[in-house]
């Protein structure tokens, strides 16, 4: 064990950290980020990107965590806070997910409830019912579990009319292509998207996005939904932001039985600038939550809410046993420094 690693367990374990979180972070709102939380055994770790995965397990001791150190609060409340300047109790911990997957109803609201929990899921509208969330995701499941093979290629290849690598099999390989596509102009690089999203039906465990009818379950485990915009490209690349906050707010809002309106976006890609912001107040939206990195100030705020968020990465918080590592969790969240502004 380095060094580091053992003053920063020392630091957990005598207490000293938590001392430091009572004291720095009374009065600050952390926000944090899941995306998809599996069963260790799910197959659909087969196509899954580790990086924005956490295990069941994993979120379930992450929930643990919480509940000692924090006041879970929900997203009403949070509003309510920076509008009418109603008090949050304090270390308050906001808990978001990001895209709309399935298995958020699946596997991360039964735990939730079980805890007492609410939180907020950011639903990406023209993904709902989807096997999966966008060409990126696609591209990806089909190269982890080994089905991205030349004969597809050559059909991409030959539906843009211009000549791809073939013979991915490393990361390496695979980022190259992914830069490629990602460097074409949408309208051509859209092109694509019939032939990913045939090819993604065939593997296991999709569909894996929510359907609308989900996302009232949802709302019956204390999860507020939010917006993720229609189609994930980043918002500030995008030809027509304006129409991803609006259409994306208008479909979740016409959902039948789901009455609470529509508050709050996550920027897709967590890209987003001043004129998202300016957009999205327009449009009638209280609150973004963005990965600006830090711990919210609590205070009264006029204008649209910019909240912070901390993503959490499982790889990056294992201990050697592979479970969390509480100390390491405890330094992310708690050294963050605490934001000028909301
Ligand atoms: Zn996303």
């Amino acid at each position: 064990m380095g060094l580091k690693q053992s003053l920063r367990k020392l630091a957990y374990s005598s207490g000293f950290l938590h001392r430091y979180h009572n004291n720095k972070n009374h009065d600050a709102l952390t926000v944090v980020l899941f995306h998809r939380v599996l069963p260790e055994n799910s197959p659909e770790w087969e196509t899954a990107d580790p990086e924005w995965t956490v295990t069941r397990e994993f979120f379930q001791e992450c929930l643990e965590f919480f509940q000692k150190h924090y006041s879970v609060v929900s997203f009403p409340q949070v509003l309510d806070h920076y509008q009418n300047s109603t008090p949050l109790p304090g270390h308050s911990l906001l808990i978001t997910f990001d895209d709309g997957w399935k298995c958020n109803l699946k596997h991360a609201a039964p735990l939730l409830s079980q805890f007492g929990f609410p939180a907020v899921v950011f639903v990406t509208s023209g993904a709902m019912g989807k096997s999966i969330l966008s060409w990126q995701e696609a591209l990806f499941a089909l190269w982890k579990s080994g089905k991205l093979d030349d004969g597809k290629i050559a059909a991409m290849s030959q539906v843009l009319n211009m000549a791809l690598p073939t013979g991915i099999t490393s990361r390496a390989q695979y980022n190259q292509l992914l830069g490629i596509l990602r460097g074409l102009p949408p309208k051509k690089r859209r092109l694509l998207d019939p032939s990913l999203i045939k090819w993604t039906e065939d593997l296991p465990g999709v569909p894996l996005m929510l359907e609308k009818e989900e996302l009232i379950q949802l709302q019956e485990h204390g999860i507020h939904i939010g917006s993720h915009g229609v189609t994930h490209e980043s918002l500030v690349r995008v030809d027509d932001a304006h129409q991803e906050l609006q259409t994306s707010r208008q479909t979740l809002e016409a959902i039948p039985g789901q009455d609470q309106p529509i508050l709050c976006f996550s920027p897709p890609q967590g890209q987003y600038d001043q004129e998202t912001l300016k957009t999205a107040y327009t449009l009638g939206y209280q609150c973004a939550c963005t990965n600006r990195s830090g711990l919210n100030p609590v205070c009264q705020h006029d204008g649209i809410i910019d909240l912070g968020r901390i993503n959490i990465d499982q790889p990056y918080l294992l201990n050697e046993r592979g479970t969390l590592d509480a100390s390491k969790l405890a330094s992310l969240l708690f050294r963050q420094p605490i934001l000028d502004h909301v």
